[in-house]
């Protein structure tokens, strides 16, 4: 039955293109249309609670059948507050099942919520813009955060813990006085704040907010709807929705444009989402067994190659960026999404915000794709997205050693990577793409063990403060690189997740706060306030220097290029522009090496654990780089050169 869906004559009979799916509300009547082609009745229950065990049913009204598989039904009044469920007869079976387009549901995302979007509009939302407009993508400087992690721990010393409105609490200090919070990314210069999921996802009970629970929230349960966890009141879907409109805008207030972690690729639990209960397993793609697909092993795949899945997905997306002025997306697991659906999502939301950015894991993983012809969102795809950017995972593995054996080690940690491999890493030339701004440098995210932790396994003798200089190393090369910046929260903290035994957890997405948590008081350690204060440094160099961000290939090919060193732990670049030249040096040494600096007097930006754009001194023919070091030197370019 499943394989029908992907079928010409289904499409071409149940394709509904509308635009009023779910209810919409007015202050007369709320109107209502759910697509369920093969429902054999459809049936609105109106609800006084969104909490799903309340009995507290006010009516239910028949839906009549529609155009293309649709189902549409009108309530008199203004029903803003109510709550309601759809009552579908399917198959043989009755189901009640929360709206797919739900805008706002009550607790845990049973019951969706009638709601007057604009009432929800903190002051001033009319006004509320991304304050990065016309910035190219490599001028971006991305920053990934939980929003938990940020403000759980007491020495955050933020009021809102846990919750969006603790993201934009501002004033916030450690017991020793050092900025926390939002106070302090935006000392950092970021552009880009990337949080994981904020949509509602299934693995915290919000029923219990005092309760200490953590996911990274991977598991989608409501698309459209904010993550009830992360407000002040759960039980009142108006209330998530205006809190995250404040967090949204008091980061836009701080120069920080929001870029939103969206998991389109599977679902909570593939037999409970709504979508696939109204519509059996519509959603989800099938292995040819006949079993639910699981390339992505979260137990099951979307198959956003269906035409309702499809139009899904992109209302979606561009539902975010019209009713919450989201700036950027980053899609996980990608390499699930077919390019249709990614290029038509960039189509519609560039119609009406041009500024939004969209990234993603590009890895190959897709099977049990039933259309012919179906292309997917993978790094060897990428010509077919243009404007898509992707993790560069060869970065990645370059710098800190393959991530699927945590004990290697990369070019930080002393292994020889030829100097060819590094130019390329430096010239955002990662062989799947020749575009830089497809290209997005890190070598730490949420997923597998923080920077930190995973010098600490590569290296285990090394001391505490030759590991934050190997940090701030790994840290400058990422930072200088063609190509867009990405970082972990925290990765500029020396940030750490031992378990109780001290071993670092790779995979923290359900440890505990105390695992996961950002610990400020951190800030107290002199190694974790010099490397804070060079990653701003080197967010300042980058954003003075236009010749780190370039957007051509053709120009980084011409003017980004390698000098000669013996050293094979050295690896020396320089980059022209027209009226500059720049000398870009590390040392992943544990010793000191020198190099023959090419002509003229050179003026150091970057050196061992200073960097910005003020002059730290200058250099002629010959510099010594200290062990676990990096430079950074500019000097005017002569004409004749
Ligand atoms: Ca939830």
């Amino acid at each position: 039955m499943y394989h029908s869906y992907s079928t010409d004559v289904f499409e071409q009979a149940y394709t509904y293109h509308g635009n009023d799916l779910g209810a919409v509300w007015t202050p007369h009547r709320t109107q209502f249309r759910l697509w369920a082609p093969t429902a054999k009745h459809a049936a609105i229950r109106l609800y006084q609670s969104g909490n799903p065990d309340a009995q507290d049913l006010i009516q239910q009204i028949d839906m009549v059948p529609g155009d293309n598989g649709t189902w549409t039904a009108s309530a008199e009044g203004d029903l803003n507050g109510i709550y309601y469920t759809y009552l579908v007869h399917v198959g043989k079976k009755t189901v009640e099942a929360c709206d797919p387009y739900a805008k706002t549901t009550g607790v845990n995302g049973r019951r969706a919520m009638i709601i007057n979007m604009a009432s929800t509009n903190p002051v001033g939302w009319e006004n509320d813009h991304d304050p990065n407009v016309g910035m190219k993508l490599t001028d971006a400087v991305i920053y990934e955060l939980h929003v938990r992690d940020l403000s759980i721990d007491p020495s955050s010393n933020i009021q809102q813990k846990g919750k969006f409105l603790g993201v934009v609490e501002t004033g916030t200090k450690t017991d020793s006085g050092i900025p926390t919070g939002l106070d302090h990314i935006k000392s950092m210069g970021i552009t880009h704040l990337h949080l994981l999921p904020i949509y509602d996802y299934g693995s915290v009970d919000e029923s219990q907010p005092s309760k200490a629970q953590f996911n990274w929230g991977y598991d989608p349960v409501n698309y459209n709807v904010p993550e009830g966890s992360y407000s002040s009141d759960p039980f009142h879907g108006e209330v998530r929705v205006n809190e995250m409109k404040q967090m949204v805008k008091g980061l836009h207030e701080a120069g920080i444009s929001v870029v939103m972690d969206v998991v389109y690729n599977h679902v909570y639990r593939a037999e409970e989402f709504c979508f696939n209960q109204i519509v059996p397993y519509y959603f989800s793609r099938f292995d040819k067994d006949g079993k639910l697909s699981d390339a992505s092993g979260c137990g099951n795949d979307t198959a956003s190659e269906r035409t309702m899945v499809h139009k899904y997905i992109v209302d979606s997306v561009n539902y975010w960026a019209d009713e919450y002025h989201i700036d950027g997306f980053r899609f996980d697991l990608v390499g699930l999404i077919d390019t249709d659906t990614i290029n038509d999502i960039m189509r519609t939301v560039h119609r009406k915000h041009p500024h939004v950015i969209f990234y993603g894991e590009g890895w190959d993983m897709a099977q049990g794709i039933t259309k012919p012809n179906v292309q997917m969102t993978t790094q060897g795809n990428a010509k077919l997205v243009p404007g898509f950017a992707f993790f560069n995972d060869g970065l990645r593995d370059t710098m800190r050693g393959s991530v699927f054996d945590p004990k290697a080690s990369g070019y930080l940690c002393g292994n020889i990577i030829p100097k060819k491999a590094l130019l390329n890493c430096f010239q955002a030339n990662p062989g799947w793409t020749a575009d830089p701004s497809q290209v997005v440098n890190y070598i730490s995210c949420h997923d597998n063990h923080t920077l930190f932790d995973r010098i600490t396994l590569s290296a285990p003798k090394a001391s505490h403060s030759q590991k934050a200089a190997i940090n701030r190393l790994g840290a400058a090369f990422f930072l200088t690189c063609q190509g867009v910046p990405f970082f972990q929260a925290g990765e500029e903290l020396l940030r750490s997740k031992p378990s109780h035994t001290g071993e670092p957890i790779g995979n923290s997405y359900k440890s505990p706060d105390r695992i996961n948590s950002i610990k400020w008081s951190e800030l107290d350690d002199v190694n974790v306030q010099e490397t804070a204060a060079f990653y701003r440094g080197l967010i300042q160099l980058r954003k003075a220097l236009p010749l780190l961000r370039m957007t051509d290939r053709r120009e980084i090919d011409q003017n980004v290029t390698t000098i000669t060193c013996d050293n094979p732990h050295v690896i020396v670049f320089v980059v022209y522009s027209k009226e500059q030249r720049l000398l870009v040096a590390f040392n992943a040494d544990i010793n000191s090496a020198s190099i023959k600096l090419p002509s003229g007097r050179w003026d150091i930006m970057v050196s061992e654990k200073k960097a910005g754009t003020e002059i730290l001194g200058h250099a002629e023919n010959q510099w010594k780089l200290n062990p676990l070091s990096s430079l950074v030197m500019v000097q005017k370019r002569n004409p004749a050169d």
